[in-house]
């Protein structure tokens, strides 16, 4: 269950009515029972119950059973498409250990807002399922333009492109790409505009990348360059 609360031997944890409801109502747990706690900061932390109660509780920290893990050093850029993919989007991007997950709005992108707390539960939802002990941040909606305006010094893009011309996809992609920190960016259904994918070319830190020769849906897209990541500059 991911807290707030600090987390430490002896801390008690107060539970609000939402994680009381969804501690004892949906997962039936009573006094006594062992909850596995990490608020990403002190490690995952095994808790007892101590109050259980309808509107509250109270959890009661024993045992460090992790050191806090960092994510990994790489986020995901995408152009937030309808609402089931997008969710699967960040909840596969949080399974990966993305540190950061920014829905962009490119040419292309027809959507004009997102739930940011909707999505943001669902990377909280997705470390709890995987035991991680930290949450991917996820950014409100912000131009492409905007973001690569104001890009990071040391942060290389993965820049995934399924129009590299056979030539450029043989000369581009990761091989010798230097490890460190990584941003990787999948366009929306209609791809990036011709005045984009000039652009992307065109910048110092951007490596154009195809994902094999076949064109994929964005949300396959996304975990397809995760995993390429991770197998080619990934720890
Ligand atoms: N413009 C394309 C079209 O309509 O035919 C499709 C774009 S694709 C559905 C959505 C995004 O997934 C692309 O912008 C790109 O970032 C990524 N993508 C899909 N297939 C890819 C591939 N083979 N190589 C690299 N990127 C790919």
């Amino acid at each position: 269950l991911c807290v707030e609360h600090p987390l430490g031997k002896g801390q008690t944890v107060p539970l609000d009515r939402d994680q009381a409801h969804y501690l004892f109502g949906v997962m039936r747990q009573t006094t006594g029972a062992a909850i596995a706690l990490f608020n990403g900061r002190d490690g995952e932390w095994q808790a007892e119950v101590i109050e259980a109660g309808k509107r509250g509780g109270v959890l009661l920290c024993r045992d460090r059973s992790k050191p806090q893990g960092a994510p990994a050093d790489v986020w995901l850029l995408f152009a937030p498409i309808k609402k089931a993919r997008t969710d699967f989007i960040v909840e596969k991007a949080a399974e990966m250990g993305a540190a950061r997950i920014l829905p962009v709005q490119t040419d292309f992108t027809n959507a004009e807002r997102i739930r940011r707390d909707r999505l943001q539960a669902h990377a909280v939802e997705a470390a709890e399922q995987c035991g991680n002990t930290y949450v991917a941040e996820v950014d409100d909606l912000t131009r492409l333009d905007r973001l690569l305006s104001d890009w990071p010094d040391d942060r290389r893009l993965m820049f995934c492109d399924e129009a590299l011309a056979e030539t450029d996809a043989a000369q581009n992609g990761l091989t010798g790409a230097p490890r460190g920190p990584w941003a990787i960016l999948i366009g929306p259904e209609g791809g990036f505009s011709p005045a984009e994918r000039t652009r992307l070319r065109s910048l110092p830190f951007a490596h154009s990348v195809q994902l094999g020769p076949r064109i994929l849906r964005a949300d396959t897209a996304a975990v397809a360059a995760l995993a390429l990541w991770q197998a080619a500059l990934g720890d």
